[in-house]
């Protein structure tokens, strides 16, 4: 190879295969690995896995950044702390001047006129944004198969769903598309997917991430956050994203922890708590006994393990959707076929153009949700429904408050069980909203949560052991999550 890295190693895909955001960025600055190898590898991978329907959009401008990355090392330039890494988003998050369609038709055509601020932070810290991925339209939905551009398939099987709404993101680093993948998390987005395809995936704090340049779904739910294949690098990455931001008057001043530097350490002494309700409905699944033992692994690493209640835990779900669906409703108002979106074409005024653009552009679970919503939110129901989920969340928050007083982590499984079967659950939405069982009172709460691959199901496929720590906590979520990632061995 006649180049400016023909003094590198002659690397091939194996030299590429897998890597973590850690090993890219070490290897790309040590020049083991150049940039545009790697970029390459990954864009062969998203065309040799056109199947899974994981990406909706390669931008065209990857290879240069690549070039220009690989320039900077070779001039022994300072490099940004991210430096090349080859990272996919998801398709509700803005990245000024290309497509932004929320899995959706009805956005198609629009094109984000600013970038969200995480973008701007990774921009500046040195990523390559390789594409957008595949969702639920709207992120609403537990499979990917409410994406107008049709469903994305499970990592490891055509025949099941990728999870959702984060489906494109957790598939596109499954099968080294790029090295991490960004979702967004509303009652579960990330960590469902990260677990049916065996990966980490985490919920920050609410208020710890800007959601500014995020389409909101429920705006006090909503936070971003990474897919990737170890803790280390979710830790990494969560510490470039994380923030105070002017433009979100949510997101909260609290000093940014170096996560990254954090984890490394053994989990002695360290409280880890089961609730009462989850192991009630852990014990009705099949995987009863693989959470009984890795309670039991905990234990003999020396932490504490105690059982602790919540009440109010199982009105989480139905609290969730209440509230999420209320905020859609509202949320989605500001697609009125005029701006943003397609336009129906046979309108003779303003009313039937909005309904008429709404009618067209819109898939039947955001239907559903508007519907919903605006039903919550509807006099005669507004305090029947969303005034008593406010207060069932105000309760949660309390409870779950002060179960932290008394330990660091809370475990539970991330799913109700593997990855399911295409088609099986989309006609009930019942059984779809179901999936979110152990997810949605994080975010209900704010807690910030985290799956980790705790081995397989009876089929073979991935499952995921979620923590939920106090609010703020990331470093103890992150320290207990890697240790239990490098430690933990499934005994079959
Ligand atoms: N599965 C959940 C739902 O359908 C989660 C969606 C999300 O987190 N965006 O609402």
């Amino acid at each position: 190879m006649d180049n400016k890295f023909s003094k590198i190693k002659n690397v091939d895909d194996a030299d590429l295969k897998n890597l973590t955001a850690v090993s890219v960025i070490e290897k790309i600055k040590s020049k083991q690995i150049s940039c545009k190898d790697l970029v390459k590898y990954y864009l062969s991978n998203i065309e040799k896995y056109k199947n899974k329907n994981a990406i909706l959009e390669v931008f065209d401008n990857a290879i240069i950044q690549a070039e220009k990355i690989d320039d900077m090392v070779a001039s022994g330039a300072s490099l940004p702390a991210l430096a090349g890494l080859p990272i996919i988003i998801k398709d509700n998050i803005l990245y000024k001047g290309k497509t932004c369609s929320c899995g959706s038709k009805f956005m198609q055509n629009h094109k984000a006129q600013y970038n969200a601020t995480i973008i701007d932070r990774l921009l500046d810290a040195g990523v390559i944004i390789l594409g957008r991925a595949n969702m639920d339209e709207f992120a609403l939905g537990a499979s990917c198969e409410n994406s107008a551009f049709g469903p994305c398939l499970n990592a490891f099987d055509n025949e099941r769903v990728s999870g959702g709404s984060s489906g494109g993101s957790a598939v596109a680093v499954a099968l080294d598309m790029c090295t991490v993948a960004l979702g967004s998390d509303t009652g579960g987005s990330i960590r469902q997917p990260a677990s049916f395809n065996g990966l980490i995936g985490s919920k920050p704090t609410y208020g710890r991430v800007s959601r500014y340049g995020l389409a909101a779904y429920g705006s006090s739910f909503d936070q971003i956050s990474a897919i990737t294949k170890t803790v280390e690098d979710n830790a990494l990455i969560l510490k470039y994203i994380s923030g105070k931001d002017i433009n979100d008057e949510t997101s909260l001043n609290n000093e940014v922890p170096d996560y990254f530097n954090q984890i490394k350490k053994d989990i002695k002494g360290l409280r880890i708590g089961i609730l009462k309700e989850t192991k009630q409905l852990t014990d009705k699944t099949e995987y009863k006994e693989k959470y009984e033992k890795i309670a039991e692994w905990f234990k003999n690493q020396g932490a504490e393990v105690s059982e602790y209640s919540v009440p109010a835990y199982e009105l989480g779900l139905a609290v969730y959707f209440a509230l999420s669906f209320a905020e859609l409703s509202s949320n989605m108002g500001r697609f009125d076929g005029v701006k943003f979106t397609t336009r129906s074409e046979d309108s003779e005024n303003i009313d039937k153009l909005i309904t008429n653009s709404r009618t067209e552009g819109l898939g039947k679970e955001v239907k559903r949700r508007i519907l919903l919503g605006n039903f919550v939110l509807s006099s005669g129901n507004y305090d029947d429904y969303y005034l008593k989920a406010l207060k069932i969340r105000k309760q949660l928050q309390l409870q779950y408050n002060d179960i932290f007083k008394k330990c660091d982590i809370l475990i539970s499984p991330t799913t109700i069980g593997e990855a399911f079967k295409l088609n099986n659950k989309i006609k009930n939405p019942v059984d779809m909203y179901v999936e979110d069982m152990f997810l949605a009172n994080a975010n209900v709460t704010g807690n910030p949560a985290i799956t980790v691959p705790c081995g397989t199901g009876v089929d073979n496929l991935p499952l995921g052991l979620q923590m939920i720590a106090d609010n703020l906590n990331e470093d103890i979520l992150f320290r207990i999550a890697d240790y239990f990632e490098k430690n933990f061995k499934e005994e079959k």
